[in-house]
């Protein structure tokens, strides 16, 4: 294989046409990156690493892999309302990474930074035992900034679309049983595997809400571990209408009890999980036109009383559907964020 600097060359040094980035005096090529951020301005930044074996397993392909190490990233910058604007990559290749795979690899992230106008300016290219990818992004927001801490008593909670897909694709990638035991149609398959290996963040989302929204996180971890830390740094409780969880349409063959531990419990779908006040609610319904309106789905609101209830449809709190216990679901998440 090539030296490390002819593969930085060949295959991460793409972007020469940088004219109309005008935030960009130097890219990729020299000790640093150089930044002239536009002013008036706040830039947020993010970093995540993938690692083989850890955060995808060792056979994913290298489009898969370029894929999810942006999303990760970028859907870091939807939860904070973020324009995408600069990112840089470490990586640390193995032996057995041939040629084509950094070809894949580099075509595929350059293809998905374009799609987000977001530029590559730098980064770091060794060898190692184990594959990893580390990119730090970076992002514009005006002034307004949602922060996880910032949740008021009476705020509607929003997700920005269905989840549960990705759980699904992580056990039919672990147990091949699944679809024959759940009837799952080979569309269903496909959506329930992208959702897990192709993840799209909620870039535009996250844009057009931000300004009427305060507080934000992009579901990583799964709606209660994810909603759980809002609540922590905002002092404060929620309550979830149940039926008004949208669950993602590959689910519709599984039992409603088992797609909803999926959609409360299960990570990697990177929607985002919003707080509003009611009359924000109202204004973004009223001032975005209806046609250029994104669907954001309420499915509960902020209270004082700690910890999340559940609602049925009559407004009643519920602590068990059929076989499922819904405090243990709860206790699951603790368990996992303590
Ligand atoms: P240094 O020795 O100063 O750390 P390097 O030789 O590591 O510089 O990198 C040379 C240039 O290539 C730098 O501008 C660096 O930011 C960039 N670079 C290195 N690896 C990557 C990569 N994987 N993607 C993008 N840019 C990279
Ligand atoms: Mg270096």
């Amino acid at each position: 294989m090539k030296n490390e600097f002819d593969i930085i060359e060949k295959y991460f040094n793409k972007q020469k046409k940088l004219a109309k980035h005008h935030d960009i005096i130097k890219s990729i090529g020299d000790d640093c990156a150089v930044l002239k951020p536009k002013s008036g301005k706040f830039l947020v930044l993010s970093t995540d690493t993938l690692i083989e074996g850890v955060h995808f397993p060792r056979q994913t392909c290298a489009k898969d892999i370029a894929i999810k190490s942006l999303t990760v990233n970028l859907s870091d910058l939807a939860a904070m309302g973020a324009k995408p604007a600069w990112f840089t990559l470490a990586i640390t290749l193995t032996d057995n990474i041939n040629e084509r795979w950094i070809e894949d690899f580099s075509q595929q992230l350059h293809k998905m930074a374009a799609d987000y106008q977001l530029v590559l300016i730098g980064g770091d290219t060794t060898k190692g035992q184990i594959l990893s990818i580390t990119i730090q992004i970076h992002g514009y927001v005006d002034e307004h900034i949602m922060l996880r801490k910032n949740a008021q008593i009476g705020d509607i909670i929003l997700l920005s679309g269905p989840i549960g897909a990705a759980a699904l694709g992580l056990e039919l990638a672990l147990n091949k049983n699944t679809p024959r035991l759940d009837n799952l149609s080979k569309k269903d398959i496909q959506s329930a595997l992208d959702a897990l290996n192709k993840p799209l963040p909620e870039i535009e989302k996250g844009l057009q809400i931000a300004p009427y929204c305060q507080c934000a996180i992009d579901i990583s971890d799964g709606l209660l571990a994810d909603l759980g830390h809002i609540l922590k740094q905002s002092h404060c409780g929620a309550s979830i209408n149940l039926a008004d969880v949208p669950l993602a349409s590959c689910l519709t063959p599984i039992a409603y009890e088992k797609s909803l531990v999926m959609a409360l419990t299960g990570g990697d779908d990177y929607k985002l999980c919003l707080t509003l006040s009611k009359q924000a609610w109202d204004k973004f319904s009223d001032e975005i036109p209806q046609e250029q309106q994104y669907k954001f789905y309420p499915i509960g609101e902020i209270r004082e009383e700690k910890g999340i209830s559940f609602l049925d449809n009559n407004q009643q709190s519920i602590n068990k559907i059929g076989h499922l216990k819904l405090d243990q679901l709860i206790q699951g998440y603790n368990h996992f964020a303590n």
